[in-house]
């Protein structure tokens, strides 16, 4: 084995090399230049610790000591002031005792020593009111070694996890349920604000649109808390610890843990599971947002802050997902591909008419069809309507396929994320609002709303 000239060279930030090789590999001229020699240590095993210690390369290092795997599972816990415990893994050469050395007196360690590798739980107790927040070390000491392995312990005085902050109640119907929380925010975000602030301008982008804006009355709108052992969102290569679970895995994209959201959704005493949406906001910069939609009516809509231009910013995508797709129940519109989707035999996992055929049957995604027969389409009535004919008509293009799909507007929230739902995804939004809140749904009343909005 040989480290290449040039390898690691530059490589300034370097802090920390491990190299199991039991034989010193080779280092070329150059290989880590640039690299500071006298900072940091090289652990190598143990039993090859003098052939490292005068290698050519190796022995310009200034630390070359014995590799021991000593680690605690995570180096920075932040919590919630409430007391709370938390499990970590403690590993360790087998056989080989170890001990707490030291640790803060306002938190328990358990076990305080063992042999080879543990599962240690922490316990905290509440931090005293108006401490705002604290934090202290536990340093788990190899015995007889002069080898350490530390975990810093922050607590933070804010929410409760799970703690309900209820935003609006209805005025008007019975009552409709939306409930936000917030992923990959940790003890620390949820204490400096930033999972409320983020949470709140969502709530702001949802009802600043159409019909939402003249319809807020019907919603009850309700936070809870959720906190993430990490902060940000992990992806296919870097693995966060989220509430929710909503890092994205090659595997499941971005879903969430499901049974989790509705056991939290239920904390705010939701009317009906299956009348309910659920809008997770996501502490991460990304513009893809998803949605999970239930025959019952139940949906979940994941939403990352996205630091995109517009029109993909957050707004864009609270508005698409959360509003749309969640609780409008509509389809995507937009065009990926110039191909008819009967014949799309695309492999890039793209769904196609059975997707729709399957959501129509429950009323979802009125807003497209398969159709382009003016009397079939579920907007035909605005066709033949003078209030709307000059604006709604048959466009091919949607569902992603340039060919044998249908919309109704030109441009649209689930087209292009502009603040703008189509006339026919407006009256599909008012119809779910009116069934929810146990009112008639009245064609003539939606217009007369439908006007005071300018449209
Ligand atoms: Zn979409
Ligand atoms: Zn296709």
């Amino acid at each position: 084995m040989v480290i290449y000239a040039s390898a690691f060279a530059n490589c300034y930030g370097i802090n920390s090399i491990i190299c199991h090789a039991t034989t010193p590999p080779e280092i070329d001229e150059g290989a880590f230049t640039g690299v500071p020699k006298a900072n940091f240590s090289v652990e190598v095993p143990e039993q090859a610790l003098v052939a490292y210690q005068t290698a050519p390369g190796w022995r310009d290092f200034a630390r070359i000591v014995a590799h021991r795997d000593f680690s605690i599972s995570r180096r920075l816990c932040r919590t919630l002031g409430k007391a709370e415990m938390k499990s970590l893994d403690l590993r360790a050469p087998s056989g080989a005792a170890w001990s707490v050395e030291s640790k803060p007196d306002w938190l328990t360690v358990s076990p305080m020593s063992g042999t080879g590798r543990a599962r240690v739980r922490i316990t905290t107790t509440d931090i005293p009111s108006g401490a705002g927040s604290r934090s202290g070390e536990i340093v788990f000491l190899l015995d007889g070694k002069d080898y350490r392995a530390t975990t810093t312990v922050e607590q933070y005085e804010t929410y409760k996890e799970g703690e309900v902050i209820n935003v609006q109640d209805h005025s008007k119907g019975r009552g409709i349920d939306l409930v936000f929380m917030g992923d990959c925010y940790d003890a620390k975000d949820i204490y400096e604000g930033k999972y409320m602030e983020d949470i709140n301008q969502a709530i702001e982008h949802f009802f600043s649109i159409e019909p939402y804006k003249t319809y807020k009355d019907y919603f009850d709108v309700n936070i809870v808390v959720g906190c993430s052992q990490d902060s940000g969102a992990g992806d296919a290569s870097v693995l966060r610890e989220a509430r929710f679970g909503t890092q994205y895995t090659l595997s499941e994209g971005q879903t969430p843990d499901i049974d989790l959201c509705l056991e939290y959704a239920q904390k705010a005493q939701v009317r009906n599971l299956n009348q309910t949406h659920i809008t997770i906001v996501q502490n991460s910069p990304d513009r893809e947002g998803t949605t999970i939609l239930y025959p019952s009516g139940l949906s979940i809509s994941i939403c990352p802050v996205s630091t995109g231009a517009y029109p993909y910013d957050f707004r864009g995508v609270v508005q698409h997902e959360s509003g749309g797709h969640g609780f409008g129940k509509l389809a995507d519109e937009n065009i990926k591909h110039n191909a008819f989707i009967q014949s799309c035999g695309c492999l890039d996992g793209c769904p196609h008419i059975a997707e729709i055929e399957y959501y129509k049957l429950f009323g979802y995604y009125e807003n497209i069809s398969l159709s382009a027969d003016m009397h079939q389409v579920p907007w035909s009535h605005m066709i033949f309507d003078p209030f709307y004919s000059n604006l709604v008509d048959i466009y091919e293009g949607a569902f992603y396929h340039s060919r044998g799909v249908f919309r109704s507007e030109k441009n649209s929230c689930m087209n292009n994320y502009i603040p703008y739902y189509s006339s026919i995804s407006r009256e599909s939004i008012v119809r779910r609002i009116m069934k929810y809140a146990g009112e008639p749904f009245s064609y003539g009343e939606f217009k007369s709303k439908d006007n005071e909005m300018n449209y």
